[in-house]
């Protein structure tokens, strides 16, 4: 299945001079009561993309979605972006309140070679969640190639991310989208061996799909966060008043089952740090992971277990991070998440790959300063978990068809 996207178009595989690109970027950025960006990550992640097609000589259209406006209203307008994404590109923005129309197709028609034109929020019209064919077709008109670079938006099956690319016949992926997809590959398609997956957060039933889809992929599989109280359970451990799903604790016996006869190695926490409150004043103590007494719960790994895994994770050649070890949001709870970052990061200097992404784990890994420790961290939370889950987004399959 990964092979789908393994095959896709790249940029360099598409010819930009004297043509008209419309991109379809991420700016959904965040803006305080100013209408400041307070956080440009994401337009810094487009740069590539869009400096490479000037540099190649093309002309470029950029469009993308911010916050949920219902109809136009002017506080998710892109207008407050434009200096920001001026000043990032190091090129004069020009900007059009609108996305479609006649005044639109004069700006687009007229832009220059070495120009970038970014239009107004595409969410102002409804069609654009609703995958409108028509309004995907008059957005196709402005411009000679379609490139898709918003990978958060990706698992959208939109009118600008997905519908869109039927009416191109040159169409490809940005740089940042490949990125994406090539790292995803490299671990779940050609992973140097052994390759580990540290799977970790609150709950079973949220990383279930996850679970399923790598098991047989993955040599060793590392269960941590609070999902590692319902596999303990299931096996007749005291959890105390841990995080457990009493009904996946019969889907946890089976998992261990097909780890059994896939050979693959689950790793769950033997020790843990208990609190009598989920606080971050509680009492602590540090108990086995299957005898925490009545009235405490486990809310990181302990010594122990921070050592075991450690020790797994150094000796992977490629390596998948999902979701924190304990609850790393309150600090004394965050060491066993550190514990294993510090492990990911000897690993990936020692020349293995590791990816990081999926919902909220890039935040763990930002607080704590792995960011640059690791081989690739995502920028889709949603879309990046979608894959790992084993699904095709409706964004890539839309350029490989
Ligand atoms: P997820 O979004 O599923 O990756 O889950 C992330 C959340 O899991 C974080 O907010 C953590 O605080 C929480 N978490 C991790 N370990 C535990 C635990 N032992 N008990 C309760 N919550 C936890």
């Amino acid at each position: 299945m990964w092979s789908h996207n393994f095959f896709a178009m790249t940029m360099n595989q598409i010819e930009f001079k004297n043509k008209k690109a419309l991109v379809r970027v991420d700016f959904n950025v965040p803006l305080d009561e100013h209408f400041n960006v307070t956080d440009t990550t994401r337009i810094v992640a487009a740069k590539d993309t869009i400096s490479d097609i000037l540099e190649k000589g093309g002309a470029v259209i950029l469009m993308s979605h911010l916050g949920r406006p219902k109809g136009k209203d002017d506080q998710f307008s892109l207008s407050h972006i434009v200096d920001t994404v001026s000043s990032i590109l190091g090129v004069s923005v020009k900007f059009i309140d609108d996305c479609k129309g006649e005044a639109v197709e004069n700006a687009a028609a007229a832009l220059q070679p070495g120009e970038v034109l970014l239009l107004e929020n595409l969410r102002f019209y409804e069609e654009e969640e609703a995958g409108d064919h028509a309004f995907a077709k008059a957005l196709s008109q402005l411009a000679d190639v379609y490139v898709n670079d918003a990978f958060g938006t990706a698992h959208r099956a939109h009118a600008s991310t997905a519908v869109i690319a039927q009416y191109f016949d040159n169409k490809c992926f940005g740089h940042l989208m490949s990125r994406e997809i090539e790292s995803l590959n490299k671990v779940m398609d050609t992973p140097e061996r052994p390759l580990a997956a540290i799977l970790g957060g609150a709950k079973v039933s949220s990383k279930i799909t996850i679970i399923e889809n790598i098991l047989d992929k993955v040599d060793d599989l590392i269960i941590v966060g609070g999902m590692a109280y319902t596999f303990i359970k299931a096996q007749g451990g005291s959890i105390g008043n841990s995080l457990v799903e009493d009904d996946k604790m019969e889907l946890a016996l089976s998992i261990m089952e097909q780890a059994k006869e896939k050979n693959t190695r689950i790793h769950l926490p033997v020790d843990v740090i208990t609190a009598n409150d989920f606080s971050e004043n509680a009492t602590r103590d540090v108990a086995a992971i299957d005898n925490i007494p009545d009235g405490w719960m486990g809310l990181d790994i302990g010594p122990k277990s921070r050592e075991i895994l450690k020790n797994v994770i150094v000796n992977a050649k490629t390596i998948l991070w999902n979701g924190p070890a304990g609850v790393f949001e309150m600090e004394p709870f965050a060491h066993g998440t550190i514990a294993l970052g510090d492990a990911v990061a000897e690993a990936t200097k020692n020349g293995a790959f590791s990816l990081v992404g999926g919902g909220d784990s890039v935040a763990a890994v930002k607080q704590f300063g792995f960011e640059h420790k690791v081989s690739y961290v995502s920028t889709g939370g949603g879309a990046m978990l979608e894959m790992l889950e084993g699904s095709i987004l409706p964004g890539i399959a839309a350029i490989n068809d």
